[in-house]
């Protein structure tokens, strides 16, 4: 495969996690930039698109929450890595709540940050764009498609983010059987299963307006009172 380096953007503040990221980055052939506050981080972002993020959440200034927010209002598709402190169980919640696909706690393993970056990269249909094939998995009157993070339903087409996208494969893949929160959470948040919960159901609320013909009164993602949800593919009863 003979396409552009991929373009990550790094934002972090302390200088030598931003240098070794920087040097172990370009090591493994990326395009890096760097930026030292968010402030920087939107500047960046705003010149020159990136292909993924890697994002500290504790920043001087606009923090990391802050920073994904705002870019994920420009680029719902964009992969977004964010880096936290094993403390802020509450940020990690925060960060996946404003839009990040996924989370490290520092100090992380390099080995396992260039994993997931390397996956995040592979799923992102961005990097792939020749990979237009694939049917569309069906349900009510939309399709998914989720190798390409897309998605077309009645109200329009939606550009799914990697978690939504990993998130809805888990329910296609699980049709008609209870998933729990404790499940979900762990394995496509890869939060704790006794993290807070709220975000996970706001997620879910999401999910319903963008393919239940009346959000309010689903008949796909259907919750499952005290124990998860199940998803339904088809109209009607459930
Ligand atoms: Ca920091």
């Amino acid at each position: 495969m003979t396409c552009e380096p991929a373009h990550v953007l790094v934002v972090e503040d302390e200088p030598h996690i931003a240098v070794g990221l920087r040097f172990n980055l370009e090591a493994e052939g990326y395009r890096v930039t760097v930026a030292g506050t968010g402030e920087e981080a939107l500047e960046r972002w705003d010149r020159q698109r990136a292909d993924l993020v890697v994002l500290d959440v504790m920043l001087p200034g606009i923090d990391g929450v802050e920073v994904c927010r705002r870019i994920r209002r420009d680029d719902p598709r964009v992969p977004v890595l964010m880096l936290t402190a094993r403390s802020e169980a509450e940020d990690r919640v925060a960060g996946l709540a404003s839009g990040a696909d996924d989370y490290l706690t520092k100090p992380f393993h390099l080995d396992e940050l260039l994993l997931r970056i390397r996956g995040m990269l592979r799923r992102s249909a961005w990097y792939r764009p020749e990979r237009r094939s694939g049917d569309p998995y069906r349900f009510g009157d939309n399709q998914v498609f989720l190798d390409q993070h897309r998605a077309v339903t009645p109200r329009g087409e939606v550009a799914l983010t990697d978690l939504e996208a990993r998130t809805l494969r888990v329910f296609f893949e699980r049709e008609g059987r209870v998933l729990s929160r404790a499940e979900l959470l762990e394995t496509v948040w890869h939060l704790p299963a006794d993290a807070e919960t709220r975000t996970l159901d706001n997620f879910v609320v999401r999910l319903r307006r963008y393919f239940e013909p009346d959000p309010a009164r689903p008949v796909h993602f259907l919750t499952v009172r005290g124990r998860g949800y199940r998803f339904q593919a088809g109209n009607g009863q459930g």
